[in-house]
């Protein structure tokens, strides 16, 4: 007795399980009803992005897109200035597209310091300079001599 009610649970349950698959089973094989009709319209392509032709199921909903076409390109004017660069902050130019004002920038790296009073400053912002002095065997006699003169007042003072 006690194995005809294991038994029976058994089957019952087998007999839910199967339901269950085969309800999914159905769900997922039900034919796709719609005819499509499709309707037709073209998208122009960008400066970049693609063109295409789509096509939308008035009756579904359901969509595809083909015939793609390349993007148009930027048409870019001139660069223009937005900052110059100095000796310290890079410079940045901007130069927009004349189809879709879509903007392109790019810096311009430091210009090299400045230093027209050779005192060791950049003239702009003050930062030290190496200074190129041109080796020179006068000057340097010159300031030896000098050295000497000094050294000298200096024992027969
Ligand atoms: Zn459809
Ligand atoms: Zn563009
Ligand atoms: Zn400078």
């Amino acid at each position: 007795m006690k194995n005809m009610k294991k038994a029976l649970c058994l089957l019952l349950c087998l007999i839910a399980a199967l339901s269950c698959f085969a309800l999914a089973a159905a769900a997922e094989d039900e034919p796709a009803a719609c005819e499509h009709e499709y309707k037709v319209t073209t998208v122009a392509p960008t400066c970049a992005e693609q063109g295409y032709q789509l096509h939308v199921c008035s009756k579904c909903g359901d969509y595809f897109k083909d015939n793609y076409t390349n993007p148009l390109g930027h048409i870019y004017g001139e660069w223009t200035n937005v900052r110059t660069a100095t000796c310290t902050v890079e410079g940045l130019q901007e130069r927009e597209c004349v189809r879709c004002h879509g903007k392109e920038t790019r810096t311009i790296s430091v210009i090299p310091h400045v230093d027209e009073d050779e005192n060791g400053k950049c003239d702009v912002c003050g930062a030290k300079v190496e200074v190129k002095k041109i080796f020179s065997p006068f000057e340097w006699l010159k300031s030896f001599i000098q050295f000497l003169r000094e050294w000298f007042n200096s024992i027969f003072a």
